[in-house]
């Protein structure tokens, strides 16, 4: 396949300052929960977008100095020479591929807790840390300001040795000092370094110009710089962020812009759909002549190129969608872009750094594993036998295992019991802001399609005699879950009465159009993750009133690790949907729910006609019963080997169905260490040397 011209000015060469990038495609820098931690494993994953045809490859924030240090959390390290060699690992695999590889160096300030270096943390003013841990930083002094400006140069000069060819000067996301002192909210020295906006500019235009001082006749210095904040005058916003870019214009050799905080810039597709960015950093062109790299979640290259012509931006920055797919420029340049892997928006991948876990994508099951298992999310190895395998059910681990076995070469038959294809995604998908999710099914039915070696039987609800008679190999079960309807999960081990009255509603009934037709309606959430909240939307659109119950403290707590809770909570309170935290369910007698408090022996009775219980999920999982049971008979029948994946084993996430098929595609016929596995660990370790 060729390139369609359409792309071509994608591929236009960039010069950036000394360097030049090779197209207009820049991986901006992205956490991965593996960074200093697990360099052979961080340093594999960035070589995969090198090859993938990223231009630029960027590692994740990068600390300069111990009291920046943000453990717990995970990212790249250059507090001194001993931390170059990880790092050179990254360029050298990077370079290999023909792309400039980045770092993005930063002190986090008051967002730094230094709780592994216990140094003080430091701040433009006294104020307490903003994450996790109930200590002060002190106010920076003069002297703290040029100690600050002495690590970032000696960080880039580090920087250099590793081979970076671009080094950033990191005011983005409030998350470090250079854009902390920018902050009027979080800036009022009263010295040189604080009060007017040209003064808040001054530690930033002096670091920029330390860095290019140290290291800009070979590297290109970036800026990262947050241009709106959405917190008003208290916050970087809009007009002002113009004075700080006529201010900075051409110093940086470029300008890679977007929106903070991490909540913004990376929202979810509930919150945003691709572009979201633009109407915020499309004008910083209008001022420098340096190029700009901004980003959006960009997957669609007709998007892309308009950006380009409309002069919005000079580069196409992405990390999600370099996560989702890290060949995706080579996709466009070989004319392949219905195999693009779209990203969905989901936010997994940010929940690995938030939780301080190696990345893993919903889209992309070998991220993170290119290392620890060797997988490459282009190459599967070729079949080892002419064994026929059995798919029964279509959802993400029945799509994904018959895709990937599909493209080892085996004879794959794939069996769904109703028309469609794409099980719980494509219910999940009909709901409310959660369309896009629908890409995780359409991508994988696209691939499957041409696939000589594959049938699909859609209208097939097997039965345990159906796979005896159809006698393949190999039989993979993949036929979901459901949610049950007594309330039983984190909270209650016991049903709750009145679970069986016909007020009474799952999320399964929801998705299937059977709503409640009247209100009140209490939904109660055992889950705690996003789900709920979305099927709240549901029921306000039906113009019903909703009482919003939570077994936790919080509403939807989990999606503080998919940046989505805050977005959530507004969405709500804006729906008029009400809120009630730390209730347990009592029961139900078809007039009233009875809740009671976690913490104390307090009943709150609310009237209610409709109960909607989100709490845990069963495997549907009686066909594979039914074979357990028949084992004896699989000999005659052929069967070799029968295997339960997804939520029909244990119930989970999108991410985890797919990661289920695609783990038994690579695993089936594997020679033992072909996975990275040794005795029994399935991957591989990093190892303290000693
Ligand atoms: P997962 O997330 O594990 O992939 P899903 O619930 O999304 O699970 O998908 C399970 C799919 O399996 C559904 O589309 C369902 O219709 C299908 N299915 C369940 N039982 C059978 C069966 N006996 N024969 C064929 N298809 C089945
Ligand atoms: Fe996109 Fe979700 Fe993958 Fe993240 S985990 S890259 S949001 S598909």
């Amino acid at each position: 396949m060729t390139r369609d011209p359409r792309y071509d000015i994608l591929f236009e060469p960039v010069k950036i300052g000394p360097v030049t990038a090779r197209n207009r495609f820049y991986q901006v820098p992205h956490c991965n929960g593996m960074g200093h931690q697990m360099p052979e494993a961080h340093a594999a994953m960035r070589e995969i977008k090198a090859q993938g045809g990223w231009a630029v490859v960027s590692t994740e924030e990068c600390e300069i100095h111990p009291s920046g240090d943000v453990t717990p959390y995970v990212e790249a390290r250059l507090w001194d020479d001993g931390d170059i060699p990880t790092l050179a690992l990254m360029c050298e695999k990077v370079k290999a591929h023909g792309a400039l590889s980045a770092v993005e160096l930063t002190h986090n300030g008051y967002t730094a807790s230094n709780l592994y270096s216990r140094e003080v943390p430091i701040s433009p003013m006294h104020t307490p840390l903003k994450y996790g841990y109930p200590l002060q930083a002190r106010a920076m002094t003069l002297h703290d300001i040029r100690e600050y400006r002495r690590w970032h140069k000696n960080a880039a000069l580090r920087a250099k040795r590793a081979g970076f060819d671009i080094i950033y000067v990191y005011a983005a996301h409030d998350l470090s000092l250079a854009m902390h002192f920018l902050q009027r909210r979080r800036n009022q020295r009263t010295d040189n370094y604080g009060g007017t906006l040209e003064n808040r500019i001054r530690l930033l235009r002096e670091v920029l110009q330390d860095t290019k001082d140290a290291v800009g006749d070979t590297c290109a210095v970036a800026l990262r710089f947050a241009t709106e904040e959405f917190l008003g005058e208290e916050g970087v916003h809009t007009a002002e962020a113009k004075e700080i870019v006529h201010h900075l214009a051409d110093l940086p050799d470029i300008w890679d812009v977007n929106v903070a905080s991490w909540y913004n810039d990376s929202l979810t597709s509930r919150f945003g759909a691709e572009g979201y960015q633009q109407p915020f950093t499309s004008w910083v062109k209008q001022i420098t002549n340096k190029p700009v790299v901004g980003v959006g979640r960009f997957t669609s290259p007709d998007t892309m190129v308009r950006l380009i012509c409309e002069g919005a931006l000079d580069m196409i920055g992405a990390a999600r969608p370099s996560i989702a797919d890290p060949f995706l420029p080579r996709k466009i340049e070989t004319g392949a872009i219905d195999a693009i892997r779209e990203c969905i928006g989901c936010n997994i991948c940010v929940s690995g750094d938030m939780t301080i876990t190696p990345i893993r994508c919903t889209q992309n099951p070998t991220m993170g594993e290119e290392w620890r298992k060797g997988w490459h999310p282009e190459t599967m190895p070729a079949k080892k036998s002419e064994k026929r395998i059995l798919v029964v059910g279509a959802g993400p681990a029945g799509l994904e295992a018959t895709r990937a076995l599909g493209q080892r070469g085996y004879e794959v038959m794939l069996a769904e019991a109703t028309e469609q294809l794409g099980g719980r995604v494509l219910k999940e998908s009909a709901l409310p802001g959660l369309a896009e999710w629908r890409r995780v099914r359409d991508w994988r039915v696209g691939r499957i399609d041409p696939m000589p070696n594959v049938s699909v039987f859609r209208g097939n609800a097997l039965s345990a005699q159906d796979v005896l008679d159809i006698g393949v190999d190999a039989v993979v079960l993949a036929t979901g879950a459901h949610w049950v309807r007594n309330g039983i999960g984190r909270s209650l081990t016991e049903a709750f009465s009145g679970h069986d009255l016909p007020g009474v509603f799952t999320p399964d009934d929801l998705m299937a159009g059977r709503i409640p037709e009247s209100g009140p309606v209490v939904l109660y959430d055992d889950d705690n993750f996003y789900l709920a909240s979305v099927l709240a939307e549901v029921l306000v659109a039906k113009g019903l009133d909703v009482h919003f119950v939570s077994t936790e403290d919080t509403i939807a707590g989990w999606t503080a690790n998919t940046l989505d809770y805050r977005h959530i909570q507004k969405r709500l309170r804006k729906l008029g949907v009400h809120l009630h935290t730390g209730k347990t369910l009592g029961g139900f007698d078809g007039q009233q729910v009875r809740l009671d408090c976690v913490w104390s022996d307090d009943v709150l009775a609310l009237p209610a006609t409709s109960l909607v219980t989100v709490s845990m999920r069963l495997p549907n999982d009686s066909l594979h019963q039914e074979l357990l049971a028949r084992q004896g008979e699989w000999a005659a029948a052929g069967i070799g080997q029968v295997q339960c994946i997804g939520d029909a084993l244990a119930p989970g996430l999108i991410v985890h169905a797919v990661y289920a098929g695609h783990r038994f595609a690579r695993e089936f016929e594997a020679d033992a260490g072909e996975n990275g596995d040794s005795d029994g660990v399935p991957f591989k370790r990093v190892r303290h040397r000693f």
